[in-house]
C-alpha cells in the first residue's frame, strides 16, 4: 500500500479561490453599492413624508388661523360662546394647536371698565402681565393686548387676561402683523401657560375695524383692533403632527430617524439650542468605523434630508437624519449574495482540488497500472515462449504419434463405454476401419463375437484399476479377417493426477503369431516323426525336473540310438531310412506311457523321459521291453528288417540336476553301451563324462585367451556430418584364436556373458580402450570420443563405477573422451536402480549413450529421466532407411525427438551413400558404418587419422 500523499492545495484550486473570491467581492460592493443607494433614498422618501406632514400641520394651523380671523371679518361683534363653538371643532382636527386666542385692544382708559365687566363674569379677572413666569397684575402701559377668548380653556388658565404686549416677542410680530395685514409669528419664547421647559411660539393675525380702509401701514395701525393668535408649543406642534400622520418613533424594522426642527433661515446654521426647536439637537453625525474602505461599503448613511419652509415670515428648517447603520444590522442582500458566492467559490475550490486531487491519484493510478501491466506482458511474452516450446514438443510428439507404423488408440476415461477418442493412421491401415468408424465406440468392436479371450480380462482390469497392462487379443478386421495384436494399455493422468484417458498402443503380431506357431511345430516336433524334438524334450524334462525335485521322485532318461541304421539308409535309400525311423517311432511311443516323453534328436537318436510315478516305479525292465519293441521284425518294401539298439539311462538327480546334463550324460552312457557290443543299455557313468569336458575346454580357452593376451580391440570411426571429420570411434573385441582365427565377438559374447568371464574381459576393454585413447592423443592425432560396449553383466557388476575410474586414472584420459554404451534393454530392466547407476558414470564426467536405440522397448519418460548423451539409431533401421518409407519415419522422428531432448544421434551401419544423404538431410549429428570405414586396427586408425581422412564433399552430395 502507497501511503497517501501529504495534503498540497492545487494551483487550479487556488486560483479558483482567488477568483471567486475576488468576484465575490465585486458582486458584495456592487450589491452593497445598491443597497447603499437604495437606503438612501428610501429614508429620503420617510424624510420627505415626515416634514410634509410637518408642513401639513403648519399649514392647517395658519388656516385655522385665517379662518378664525375670517369670523372677525365677517361678524362686526364676536361673542365669547360664538368664538368658542367656532374654535373648538377646528382645535378638536388640529391638536397640534395649543390654543385659539382673541387678543382685544384695551387702552389705559378703558381698563379699568374692560376689568370691571369681566369680573362680572370672571371673578377676580384683571389684566396680567409676565414676572417669573407668573402672572401678575399689569402695570400701567398706554395700551394693552388682553387674551381675551382663549380656547380651549383647559390648560391655558394662566394665559386669561394676560397682557400678550408685555412680550417683546410678540409686540414686534404683531407690529409686523398689522403693518403687512398677514400672520405673523413670534421668536420661541417660554410661554406662560407652559410648565415645562419647551419653548413656544405664537402666530398672529390683525383684526381691523369694520369698514376702514386698508391701503398702507399707518392706515392699518390705525385700524386695528386686536387680533387672532394661534398658540404653539412648539415641540407639542412638531410630535402631534407627526403623531396624526403616524410618523412619530421608528417603527419595527425601520431606521432610526431623527427629527430636528430649527426656527432658522440660515443655511449653514451653527446649530445650537436656542433655535431648535424639536429634536435631539444632534451634532454632526459620528464618523464610523470604516476600516479605510469607502463608508458606503459597510454602512448605510443616507445624507441628512433638510428642507427649509416659511411659517408667517419665519423660516423653519428641517433635518431629518439617520445614523449610519452597519449592513449587516438588517437583512442585507448583499451580505447573503457575498455569502453564497463566497461559499460557492469555497465549493468550486474545494471541487477543484478534489478533481485535482483526484486526477493526480487516478494519473498515479495509471502509471502504476502501466508498470504493473509492462510487468505482466512480460510475464506473459515468458508464458507465451514457455508454451510455444511446450506446443513444439507436443507437436512432435503428435507428428510421432502420427507417423507411427503402430496403432495408437486413445480412449475417453470419462465416457461411460471408454469410447474412443482417437486412433493414428496406422490403426486404419491394420484395422481397415477409418477413424471416423472407430471414434465414439467401445474399444471391443475389434473383437467381434470372439469375447471368451483371457486379453479381455486384462484390458478390463487396467481400465478399471488404472494401471498399465498387456494383453494379446484376437481381432478382426473390417473385412472380417483375424488378426492378432499385442496391446499395451495405459493410463492418461490430467494436470490434477486424475486419469483422463487411457492410450493403447496396438501392435500387429499376426506374422508373428502365425510364424510362432509354426515355429512351435518346427521347433517342437520332429517334422518326420511328429515326436517331441530337442527343444520340446528340454521343456518337458525341466518340468519333469521341477515336479520330480518337489516330490522326491527320481526320473530316468534314456538316449537310444538305432545300431546299423546307416547301413539300412544307406542300402534302401533315405525313403526307407525314414519309413524306418516312423515305424521305430511309433514302437517306442506305443511302448510307453502317454505322459512320457518321446523325442526325437535327429538321425537315428531318440531320447525319453520316464518319471517315476507312485503307482508304477521304474525298473530296467521296462528299458528292455522298449528294446524289444524296437526289435520287432519289420518288413520295407518286402525286406524284413530286425532292428537292435543301444540304450544309455542317466538317472536324476544322481546323474545331474539340468535337462542338459541329463541328455548329456544319457548320451554318454549310450556310447559306453554301443562300444560294450550293441543291443544293450548302460546306466551312467562319472567316467563316462567326456563330453562334458570339451564345453569345459572352450570355456577355459576364453579364460585362458585373457592371461594369453588373444584378444584385441578394433576401431570404427564415427564421423561429424557436418565437420566431416572423425570426432570419435568404438572400440569393438576380437579374439585371435590360435586354431580358429579371428573369432567375431557375436559367436563368444554370449558364452563370456554366461560364464560370468564378460566381467573381466569388459574391465581389459575398457582400460585398453583407454590406453589407446590417451596415446592417440598424445601422439598429437586429436581428441577422440572412445566409446566402449557395457554388457548385461557388467552393468549389474557392484564395482563398475570404480572400475571405469579406475581405467580413467590409471590411462590418464580425461573422462568427457569416454562414452559408455549401453542397451535399451540393459537399463529398463530395473529403471530405478539403472537411473543410480547412471548418475554415478554421469559424476564421474563420463558420456553414456543408448545404443541400438529402436530395437528395444524405450519409453519417452524414462528416456527422460535417464542422464544419457547420444542416441544410436540401429543398424536395422538404417538399413531400410532408402526402401522402407516406415523405417525412415521412424529415424526421423527419432532424430527431432532425440534433438528435443538435447541428445546427439547417431546412425549405425550406414553403408551407403543415400543412406548418408538422407540422414544428412534429416539433421543427424554424426554417423557410423561401413561406408566411412569397417572396424580396424589401432595401428591402421592411427594412420588413418594421420592422413586426416574424412568425408569427401562429393561424396555426401548435398552436404556443406
Ligand atoms: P554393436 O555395439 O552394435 O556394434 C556395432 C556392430 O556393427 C559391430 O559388429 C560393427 O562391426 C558392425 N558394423 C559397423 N558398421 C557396420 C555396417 O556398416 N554394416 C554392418 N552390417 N555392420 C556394421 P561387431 O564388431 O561384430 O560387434 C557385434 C556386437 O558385439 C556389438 O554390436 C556389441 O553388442 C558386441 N560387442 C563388441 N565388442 C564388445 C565389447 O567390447 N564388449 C561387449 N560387451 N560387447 C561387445
Ligand atoms: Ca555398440
Ligand atoms: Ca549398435
Amino acid at each position: 500500500m502507497r501511503s497517501r500523499p501529504p495534503f498540497s492545495l492545487s494551483m487550479a484550486a487556488l486560483l479558483t479561490l482567488v477568483v471567486g473570491v475576488l468576484i465575490s467581492a465585486i458582486l458584495f460592493a456592487s450589491l452593497r453599492r445598491l443597497e447603499h443607494d437604495n437606503a438612501d433614498i428610501a429614508f429620503r422618501q420617510h424624510a420627505k413624508i415626515r416634514v410634509a406632514a410637518i408642513q401639513k400641520s403648519l399649514d392647517n394651523s395658519m388656516r385655522v388661523l385665517k379662518d378664525i380671523n375670517q369670523l372677525f371679518v365677517a361678524f362686526e361683534t364676536v361673542s365669547r360662546e360664538q368664538f368658542r363653538l367656532f374654535a373648538e371643532p377646528l382645535l378638536a382636527r388640529n391638536p397640534y394647536i395649543q390654543a385659539l386666542n382673541y387678543h382685544r385692544f384695551v387702552s389705559q382708559q378703558e381698563r379699568p371698565a374692560y376689568e370691571a365687566t369681566m369680573r362680572e363674569q370672571f371673578p377676580g379677572f384683571a389684566i396680567t402681565e409676565n414676572q417669573d413666569g407668573k402672572p401678575v397684575p399689569a402695570r400701567i402701559r398706554d395700551r394693552y393686548r388682553v387674551v381675551d377668548y382663549i380656547e380651549p380653556k383647559q390648560g391655558n388658565e394662566a394665559a386669561f387676561g394676560f397682557d400678550a404686549d408685555s412680550y417683546d416677542v410678540q409686540t414686534q410680530a404683531m407690529q409686523r402683523a398689522i403693518d403687512t395685514g398677514e400672520p405673523s409669528a413670534t421668536g420661541l419664547f417660554q410661554l406662560l401657560q407652559e410648565s415645562g421647559t419647551q419653548q413656544g411660539f405664537v402666530v398672529l393675525m390683525p383684526i381691523y375695524r369694520h369698514g376702514a380702509v386698508l391701503t398702507d401701514a399707518p392706515s392699518r395701525r390705525a385700524a386695528v383692533i386686536g387680533d387672532t393668535a394661534a398658540v404653539f408649543r412648539s415641540s407639542d406642534l412638531i410630535v402631534k403632527s407627526l403623531v396624526t400622520e403616524n410618523f412619530l418613533g421608528t417603527p419595527e424594522g425601520e431606521r432610526n430617524i431623527s427629527i430636528n426642527v430649527y426656527a432658522s433661515a440660515m443655511l449653514n446654521p451653527v446649530w445650537n439650542e436656542q433655535s431648535l426647536i424639536f429634536g435631539g439637537g444632534a451634532a454632526e453625525p459620528v464618523k464610523p468605523l470604516t476600516f479605510g474602505l469607502p463608508t458606503w461599503l459597510l454602512y448605510d448613511q443616507p445624507a441628512p434630508y433638510q428642507q427649509a419652509f416659511d411659517i408667517a415670515g419665519k423660516t423653519w428648517r428641517v433635518v431629518v437624519s439617520t445614523p449610519p447603520v452597519l449592513f449587516t444590522s438588517q437583512s442585507s442582500n448583499a451580505m447573503w449574495a457575498f455569502l453564497a458566492a463566497l461559499l460557492f467559490s469555497i465549493g468550486t475550490a474545494a471541487c477543484m482540488q478534489t478533481m485535482v486531487s483526484r486526477s493526480r491519484r487516478i494519473q498515479r493510478l495509471v502509471d502504476e497500472r502501466t508498470l504493473q501491466l509492462r510487468s505482466v506482458n512480460e510475464d506473459l511474452i515468458a508464458d507465451i515462449a514457455a508454451r510455444k516450446r511446450t506446443e513444439q514438443a507436443l507437436q512432435l510428439r503428435e507428428r510421432a504419434i502420427e507417423a507411427s507404423t503402430n496403432a495408437i488408440i486413445i480412449l475417453n476415461a470419462n465416457a461411460p463405454n471408454y469410447a474412443i477418442e482417437y486412433v493414428n493412421p496406422a490403426f486404419e491401415r491394420i484395422t481397415g476401419y477409418p477413424a471416423d468408424e472407430a471414434i465414439g465406440r467401445h474399444i471391443g468392436f475389434l473383437w467381434g463375437k470372439d469375447s471368451d479371450q483371457s486379453g479381455i480380462e486384462e484390458v478390463r482390469g487396467c481400465t478399471l484399476e488404472q494401471r498399465e497392462g498387456h494383453a494379446v487379443l484376437r481381432n478382426y478386421r473390417k473385412d472380417g479377417t483375424l488378426f492378432w495384436s499385442d496391446l499395451y494399455i495405459a493410463p492418461v493422468r490430467d494436470d490434477t493426477g486424475k486419469v483422463s484417458h487411457y492410450v493403447a498402443a496396438q501392435y500387429d503380431i499376426t506374422a508373428t503369431k502365425r510364424y510362432e506357431s509354426e515355429l512351435e511345430f518346427q521347433t517342437n516336433r520332429d517334422a518326420l516323426t511328429g515326436l517331441a524334438n530337442r527343444n520340446l524334450l528340454r521343456d518337458r524334462l525341466g518340468q519333469a525336473i521341477s515336479y520330480a525335485h518337489r516330490y522326491g521322485h527320481p526320473i530316468w532318461v534314456l538316449f537310444i540310438d538305432l545300431d546299423r541304421f546307416k547301413f539300412i539308409n544307406d542300402s534302401l535309400g533315405h525313403q526307407a531310412g525314414d519309413v524306418l525311423l516312423k515305424a521305430v517311432a511309433n514302437r517306442i511311443q506305443s511302448s510307453v506311457r502317454d505322459t512320457d516323453t518321446v523325442a526325437r534328436m535327429g538321425g537315428d537318436e531318440f531320447v525319453l523321459v520316464l518319471p517315476e510315478r507312485t503307482d508304477a516305479g521304474l525298473s530296467t525292465g521296462i528299458v528292455r521291453r522298449i528294446m524289444d519293441a524296437i526289435a520287432q521284425p519289420l518288413t520295407i518294401e518286402g525286406h524284413e528288417f530286425f532292428i537292435s539298439s543301444s540304450v544309455g539311462v542317466s538317472v536324476y538327480p544322481s546323474d545331474g540336476l539340468s535337462p542338459e546334463e541329463l541328455i548329456k550324460h544319457a548320451d554318454v552312457a549310450m556310447y559306453r553301451a554301443k562300444e560294450t557290443g550293441r543291443n544293450n543299455f548302460q546306466f551312467y557313468t562319472s567316467e563316462m563324462n567326456e563330453r562334458a569336458l570339451e564345453r569345459l575346454r572352450i570355456e577355459g580357452d576364453l579364460r585362458n585367451a585373457l592371461e594369453r593376451g588373444e584378444f584385441v580391440l578394433y576401431y570404427q570411426p564415427q564421423v561429424d556430418l557436418r565437420t566431416r571429420e572423425i570426432v570419435g570411434v568404438e572400440a569393438l573385441i576380437r579374439w585371435q584364436h590360435p586354431e580358429f582365427g579371428m573369432v567375431p565377438p557375436i559367436r563368444f559374447i554370449a558364452l563370456a556373458e554366461e560364464t560370468g568371464l564378460i566381467v573381466p574381459i569388459g574391465a581389459w576393454v575398457i582400460q585398453e580402450a583407454c590406453r589407446q585413447g590417451k596415446q592417440w592423443q598424445r601422439d598429437g592425432l586429436g581428441h577422440l570420443r572412445m566409446s566402449v560396449n557395457l554388457s548385461a553383466r557388467q552393468f549389474c557388476q557392484k564395482d563398475l563405477v570404480e572400475c571405469v575410474a579406475a581405467a580413467l586414472s590409471e590411462s590418464g584420459l580425461s573422462p568427457e573422451y569416454l562414452e559408455i554404451e549401453l542397451t535399451e534393454s540393459l537399463v529398463m530392466a530395473d529403471v530405478e536402480n539403472a537411473i543410480g547407476i547412471l548418475r554415478e558414470l554421469k559424476a564421474l564426467g563420463v558420456k553414456l549413450s543408448i545404443d541400438d536405440f529402436g530395437t528395444g522397448y524405450s519409453s519417452l519418460s524414462y528416456l527422460k529421466r535417464f542422464p544419457i548423451d547420444v542416441l544410436k539409431i540401429d543398424r536395422s533401421f538404417v538399413n531400410d532407411i532408402t526402401i522402407d518409407p516406415d523405417d525412415a519415419a521412424i529415424v526421423t522422428s527419432i532424430i527431432s525427438l532425440a534433438h528435443s531432448l538435447r541428445l546427439q544421434v547417431i546412425a549405425e551401419g550406414v553403408e551407403t551413400i543415400e543412406q548418408l544423404t538422407y540422414l544428412r538431410r534429416h539433421e543427424c549429428d554424426q554417423i557410423q558404418g561401413y561406408f566411412f570405414s569397417r572396424p580396424i586396427q589401432a595401428e591402421a586408425l592411427g594412420r588413418m587419422l594421420k592422413e586426416g581422412k574424412r568425408l569427401q564433399a562429393e561424396m555426401t552430395g548435398t552436404l556443406i
